[in-house]
């Protein structure tokens, strides 16, 4: 089965090809000619998958789905949420964001927070959630250098290493995406017949 994900993200496009395991033929949109940029206007993340996946559905009439992530800091009353990728600023990357995560926390003694990816999956005009969720602690200083985004800080519970201290596999295996999209996949095995 042939699907776009509505993405340019080829971080995500690997991840979430080696968590379908083969079982989709996933193309980003690039790899279909699409070039738009998809603007995310809602304030929550589940309203930015929607948003996307509803863009290029209606543009296209694609079967397509989207995800937004989004880190959920408890001490920082949930943000930056469905603001993750302008924490720091419209124009700021994720070194910026992740600065300016650690100068939040400075001090701050409860580091909980959680990654959350809402895939919302467009087909034949219905509209399909699917969540991803996974706690985890924000640490003093950034460790490793794989992934990407907060990965450096992000010390999912019961694992003494990063996320970005994780090999790829060691990632997917436990990623609020990779959650996400096995719930993804299940409901395409039981309800299209992969
Ligand atoms: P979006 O889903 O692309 O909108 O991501 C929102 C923000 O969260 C961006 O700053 C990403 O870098 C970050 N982000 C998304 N997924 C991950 C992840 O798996 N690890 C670390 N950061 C992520």
């Amino acid at each position: 089965m042939k699907i776009i994900f509505a993405t340019n993200n080829q971080h995500k496009l690997e991840e979430i090809r080696a968590v379908a395991n083969g079982k989709l033929e996933i193309f980003g949109l690039q790899e279909v000619g699409i070039y738009e940029d998809i603007t995310e206007n809602q304030d929550t993340i589940e309203g930015n998958a929607i948003e996307k996946a509803r863009f290029i559905y209606n543009k296209y009439s694609l079967s397509c789905f989207a995800d937004d992530t989004g880190l959920e800091v408890e001490a920082l009353n949930m943000e930056p949420g469905v603001y993750s990728a302008r924490y720091a600023g419209n124009h700021a990357n994720e070194v910026d964001n992740v600065d300016k995560l650690l100068h939040m926390m400075q001090g701050i003694k409860n580091r909980n927070a959680r990654f959350k990816t809402v895939i919302a999956f467009i087909y034949e005009d219905k509209v399909k959630r699917f969540v991803g969720l996974i706690k985890g602690e924000i640490t003093i200083i950034r460790r490793g250098h794989n992934g990407f985004g907060y990965d450096p800080v992000f010390l999912p519970n019961g694992h003494n290493k990063t996320f970005a201290e994780m090999s790829p596999f060691e990632k997917n295996n436990i990623s609020h995406r990779s959650i996400a999209l096995q719930k993804f996949v299940k409901y395409l095995k039981e309800f299209i017949d992969l």
